[in-house]
């Protein structure tokens, strides 16, 4: 049987490699939302499965035993899906989400905010140049209260629609490192870093300079996780759980 990993994330990423290390049969799954993904080792499928019956769909179709959800802590859409998917399929389900960073240095002195319209109420009343880090999907939370203001973002892959006109937009893939993050702000004068629980090291940088600088950083919540979904947060623990026979 296969091991079906939805993915997308460097935890997702280092699975597959431990999973073909250890002899498990894979195949990982991505979006298809950035032109060039960092690829996995291993069997890859592209694209969407569309929405939790073509998920289901799917894993009746193919040989899966397991579905490993290692997609972005703020991926709800497909985490949703692999919910339902596999209750109705009765595949087994386990989440690998890196820890958040709550518990990094400094994080009493950020302001944790619930969601992205709350974020964008509290950068409105913040010093500028504001750097909003927290990806392409949720600029439309900002434009508006942010519209006149001095605005650094940071996206993967080009825009499709126009930000207002004292934004400056930047194209470029992480990881950051510290010194290329203190370059960055201080180029930019950054008084206020945005961003969201996304956890891990990869792109943890950022707060550590934007706290080193002073700056007020504003950090969005992540989401809650279904009610009894089963998590882990290490990829040897998702390793072995999907190499236990199911
Ligand atoms: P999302 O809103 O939860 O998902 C939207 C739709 O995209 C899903 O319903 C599904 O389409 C498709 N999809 C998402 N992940 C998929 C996967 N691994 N394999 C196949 N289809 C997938 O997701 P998102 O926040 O746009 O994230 C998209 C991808 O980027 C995820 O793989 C995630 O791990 C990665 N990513 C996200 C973030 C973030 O901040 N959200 C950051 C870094 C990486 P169907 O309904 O058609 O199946």
């Amino acid at each position: 049987m296969t091991v079906l990993i939805l993915g997308g994330t460097a935890e997702a990423r280092a699975l597959a490699a431990e999973l073909d290390r250890r002899g498990v049969t894979f195949l990982s799954s991505l979006a298809g939302r950035v032109s060039r993904p960092r690829l996995p080792v291993g069997a890859v499928r592209i694209g969407g499965f569309g929405g939790a019956d073509g998920l289901a769909a799917f894993l009746t179709a193919h040989p899966i035993g397991a579905v490993v959800d290692a997609t972005h802590p703020f991926a709800v859409g497909m985490r949703g899906n692999a919910v339902a998917a596999c209750a109705q399929t009765s595949v087994p389900l386990l989440r690998l989400a890196r820890p958040g960073w709550a518990q990094n240095p400094g994080a009493d002195d950020w302001l944790w905010v619930d969601d992205m319209a709350a974020a964008a109420r509290a950068a409105a009343g913040a010093d500028e140049t504001i750097f909003l880090s927290t990806g392409r999907q949720t600029l439309g939370a900002f434009t508006g209260l942010l519209a006149d203001k001095t605005v650094l973002v940071r996206v993967v892959e080009p825009l499709d629609h126009p930000v207002p006109g004292r934004w400056t937009v930047i194209h470029t893939r992480g990881p950051f490192t510290a010194e290329t993050e203190r370059e960055l702000m201080a180029a930019h004068d950054v008084r206020t870093l945005v961003t969201k629980d996304s956890g891990g090291d990869y792109t943890r940088a950022k707060l550590d300079v934007a706290t080193a600088r002073g700056a007020q950083v504003i950090v969005v919540r992540r989401p809650a996780p279904p009610a009894g979904m089963r998590e882990v947060d290490t990829v040897a623990a998702a390793a072995d759980w999907a190499g236990a026979p199911h």
